[in-house]
C-alpha cells in the first residue's frame, strides 16, 4: 500500500511526464491509522501525439478483480509512441477493501453509492472525494470495470445510457453478451462522471474474486475497439459473431421464503414468461416454493449461493428491448 517514495505523488500533473512513455505511479489519497500513505496505483500512458484521455478504473469494489488483469494486459501491450492522447488507468480504486478482499469500503459503505464523495466527509466520503477529484477530473471518457457481487455470477454486460450517442457507441464496441439501457444514476462513479459531461459506461465483467481468462480477453478486444474508434490508435475494429442482446431495463427478482435456493437458467439464457426459474427447499430437502419468470427476458446475472434468507436475490432479469 505504501508506494515507493520516488513515484509517490499528491496529484496527477500530466506535464511532468515524458510523452511516448508509460508511467507507473502511486497517488496518495489518505493515511491509514499508522499514518502511512494509502496510495492508489496509477498507470499513465502518455502518448507521443496529443489527444484526449481515456480513463479506465477497476476494483472500485475491492473484490471485483477481473478488471485488474484487463488493465495490466492492455497497458503492457500498448505502444505509447504510437498513441494519440493518453490512458489513465487505475487497476485498484478501493485499496483498503482490495487488501481485505471485500466489496465495500472499511466503514461498510458502497463507494459506488456515494460518488463524487464529500470533501469534509467521513472515512468513505473523503476517500471517494479525493479519488474522484484527483483522478476523474483528468479524463475525457470513462470505462469503469466491475463484476458481480459475492455469491452471484454475471454475464459480460454493459450498463450505459443508450440514448446518449457516445455512450451507446462505446457500449456496442465492447461486444458484450448483453447491453442494458440504464441512465447514469446518482452516487455511482458513472453518474458522477456523466454529471461532468464525461461519457462513461460500466462494464460488468463476470464474477468476483477470480480471473476469468476468456472474459478478460473479450473485454480487452472491446477496449481496443473503443481506443480505435476514439482515434487514439490505428487498428481494425473487431465485431462479435454472436449478436448482442439489448435490454431496455432490468430488475432483480427476490425470494419471499427462506431456505436452500436453486436457480436453474444459466446467465445469458432467454427465459419465457411462466418458465420455472428457481426452487427453495427446506432444510430436509422438500421443495417449499417454486419461482417462475414474470415475463420473457434474459438472465443477466444470478445467485449461486444456495443459502437463502427471505428477500435473497434469485436472478437479474433483463427486459428485452421491443
Ligand atoms: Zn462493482
Amino acid at each position: 500500500m505504501l508506494g515507493k517514495p520516488a513515484n509517490l505523488i499528491q496529484d496527477i500533473d500530466f506535464d511532468l511526464y515524458e510523452s511516448g512513455k508509460t508511467h507507473r505511479l502511486w497517488l496518495h489519497l489518505i493515511d491509514d491509522p499508522l499514518g502511512n500513505a494509502v496510495a492508489i496505483p496509477v498507470i499513465l500512458v502518455k502518448g507521443s501525439h496529443p489527444g484526449k484521455t481515456l480513463g479506465i478504473t477497476a476494483a472500485l469494489h475491492g473484490n471485483e478483480i477481473n478488471g485488474i488483469s484487463i488493465i495490466q494486459r492492455l497497458i503492457n501491450e500498448i505502444d505509447p509512441t504510437a498513441f494519440h492522447g493518453n490512458i489513465l488507468a487505475i487497476p485498484v480504486v478501493n485499496i483498503p477493501s482490495f487488501t481485505n478482499r471485500k466489496r465495500r469500503f472499511v466503514d461498510n459503505v458502497d463507494l459506488n453509492h456515494i460518488m463524487p464523495g464529500n470533501k469534509k466527509g467521513n472515512v468513505s466520503g473523503v476517500y471517494a472525494y479525493r479519488f474522484f477529484h484527483k483522478v476523474i477530473k483528468n479524463i475525457d471518457y470513462l470505462l469503469d470495470l466491475h463484476t458481480a457481487s459475492t455469491g452471484r455470477i454475471n454475464s459480460f454486460y454493459i450498463r450505459a445510457d443508450m440514448k446518449n450517442k457516445i455512450t451507446a457507441k462505446l457500449a456496442k464496441l465492447q461486444n458484450p453478451d448483453i447491453i442494458v439501457h440504464n441512465p447514469p444514476a446518482d452516487g455511482t462513479l458513472r453518474g458522477a462522471a456523466s454529471a461532468l459531461n464525461i461519457p462513461a459506461i460500466t462494464l460488468e465483467v463476470g464474477n468476483p474474486n477470480t480471473f476469468q481468462k476468456s472474459m478478460i480477453h473479450t473485454s480487452i478486444t472491446g477496449i481496443y475497439n473503443a481506443i480505435f474508434h476514439l482515434g487514439m490508435m490505428e487498428g481494425t475494429l473487431v465485431a462479435d459473431e454472436t449478436p448482442v442482446i439489448r435490454c431496455s431495463g432490468s430488475y432483480w427478482l427476490y425470494t419471499d421464503r427462506g431456505g436452500i435456493l436453486t436457480v436453474f437458467p444459466a446467465t445469458t439464457k432467454i427465459v419465457e414468461k411462466g418458465e420455472k426459474i428457481a426452487v427453495i427447499r427446506d432444510i430436509f430437502g422438500t421443495i417449499i416454493k417454486e419461482y417462475f419468470s414474470p415475463e420473457r427476458g434474459v438472465v443477466i446475472g444470478k445467485s449461486v449461493n444456495p443459502v437463502n434468507q427471505t428477500g435473497g436475490r434469485i436472478l437479474h432479469l433483463g427486459v428485452l428491448r421491443k
